[in-house]
């Protein structure tokens, strides 16, 4: 049983305001991991208050001494890497090799991406006869989902504290271990008191303070639509920066060529990854018309390959992070049925000869665009195949939708797959499975205002002033 009882305030480790506690389900036991305490509006406050003590030095440390503490918090991330990466999978499920590797590696490539991007960002620039200047913009709120809890927290941390901001973390309810072991880290590597603080609890009680404090100048938020559309709501009032990071329905185009059946199985095996639990994950596949034969036996046999079970085992998916996100996934699959898509994989319930735990099935259908299954965002293991007659109504299929997060083509030919990729309406496209920490993420449409990650993520964090003459 894990026990993390504590916030984090003002540089200790401190008991909260009022004495209350939630437990945190194991999502592969359906069993109680542990118990955390939950905060109150007097835990925002004094968190708060602190950060704003705190701004006034730490946004005038040198970028050197701010260099030196990236790298002190490093090693000590190195450190506890494999704790971490155990830490997220207790909490949300990702199988051991996942939460150890690439989970816990993202956040890692953050930290590294932030020391790389301090190390030559021009906080000065004169430009004619004005003297052009990026500053802190002061108090942040972060505020971040449970799916890839390692990415959400470190893609703002780092660059937040690069840039001079002090901050004010509130994690996801459902996996609040890794972010408290991230406060460790933190600690241990002598970040100064009250530049990051962390309080855990409800969202609606401690985002919605957050986000309506009158002394927190910025929220970045990644999370669901709705909550997005609420934080910018009560922001309003204090005329604050929000930044959001929401969800998505990204289309994957595969190319008609010699290597579409091996494209369609990696882009098969790539959604059920994190058992699709990937804001940017690739839900709506597009093969040619023509080919819909070949495109459905190769979905089908590579959805039929993900082995699914206990992420402490060796399986290459767990379940998905609660009884409730099992319940919405399961709903959506009975809707596809019921809208009429195909179904070649998967379906309803767990797989078989499971019991217990909020495992899914990798599910693929075969359907229309205009079908619920392929406009809504899922969040689980459910891929929809969409034919397309040619690649103009290819595009055409990936930029229908309200979303505009991520997008992939592939495709033999290089340049043809970016000609494709120029014309899709999204932050971010990877091209036959590119991948770049220094590349800005973020959405079009309702997929957010924001863009994360490299020297883009710098400016979220950053205002910009002038000094003419
Ligand atoms: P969520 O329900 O929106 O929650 C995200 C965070 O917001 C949690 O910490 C939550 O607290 C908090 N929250 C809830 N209500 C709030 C309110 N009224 N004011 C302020 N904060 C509030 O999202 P989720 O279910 O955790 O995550 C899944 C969603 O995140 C998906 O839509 C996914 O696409 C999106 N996502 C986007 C990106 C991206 O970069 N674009 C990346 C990953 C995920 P609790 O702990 O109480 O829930
Ligand atoms: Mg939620």
């Amino acid at each position: 049983m894990r026990e993390y009882l504590k916030f984090y305030i003002d540089g200790q480790f401190v008991d909260p305001v009022e004495a209350k506690t939630a437990e945190v389900i194991n999502p592969a036991t359906e069993e109680v991991s542990g118990i955390i305490s939950v905060g109150s509006v007097a835990d925002i406050d004094r968190a708060v208050a602190a950060a704003r003590r705190a701004f006034p030095s730490w946004s005038q440390v040198s970028v050197a001494d701010r260099l030196d503490l990236l790298r002190a918090i490093q090693a000590e991330y190195a450190k506890r890497s494999q704790e971490l990466g155990e830490a997220v999978t207790e909490e949300m499920g990702a199988p051991l090799s996942l939460g150890c590797g690439f989970h816990t590696g993202l956040g890692a490539g953050h930290l590294q991406t932030a020391i790389e991007v301090l190390e030559r960002f021009e906080f000065e620039q004169q430009r004619g006869p004005s003297l052009i200047r990026y500053e802190p913009i002061g108090v942040c709120g972060l505020i971040t989902p449970w799916n890839w809890p390692m990415n959400q927290t470190c893609v703002k941390i780092f660059p937040a504290l690069a840039t001079g901001n002090t901050m004010i973390l509130k994690p996801p309810q459902m996996a609040p271990y890794s972010a408290a072991i991230l406060a460790e880290i933190l600690h241990a590597a002598g970040v100064p008191a009250g530049v990051f603080n962390m309080v855990q609890g409800s969202g609606a009680l401690l985002g919605t303070a957050l986000t309506r404090h009158p002394d927190v100048d910025m929220i970045s938020f990644t999370g669901s639509e709705p909550v997005g559309v609420q934080i910018t709501r009560d922001a309003a009032e204090t005329v604050k920066r929000v930044g959001l990071e929401l969800g998505g329905k990204s289309a994957w185009i595969v190319l008609d060529d010699g290597a579409m059946a091996a494209n369609i199985t990696n882009a098969t095996v790539g959604m059920m990854g994190n058992s699709g639990q990937t804001c940017s994950a690739g839900s709506r596949l597009l093969v040619p018309n023509a080919r819909m034969e070949e495109a459905i036996a190769a979905a089908a046999a590579a959805a039929n390959s993900v082995t699914v079970g206990d992420p402490q085992g060796n399986f290459a998916m767990g379940p998905v992070v609660s009884k409730g996100q099992y319940n919405i996934i399961q709903d959506y699959i009975a809707k596809g049925l019921e809208e009429g898509a195909q179904l070649i994989a998967g379906g309803p319930g767990r797989p078989e000869g499971i019991e217990r735990g909020f495992y899914c099935r990798p599910t693929v259908f075969v359907g229309t665009n205009d079908m619920v299954i392929a406009r809504e965002e899922i969040f689980g293991p459910v891929l929809v195949m969409i034919g397309y007659d040619d690649i103009d109504q290819a595009v055409e299929i990936a930029n229908d939708s309200n979303f505009g997060l991520g997008g992939y083509v592939s495709g033999e030919d290089a340049d043809a797959c970016r000609d494709v990729a120029r014309r899709m309406r999204t932050g971010a496209i990877w091209v036959n499975g590119g991948f770049d920490f220094h590349a800005p993420f973020g959405g079009y449409k309702r997929s957010g205002n924001g863009r994360e990650w490299g020297e883009f993520g710098f400016h979220e964090y950053l205002e910009v002033k002038a000094i003419i003459g």
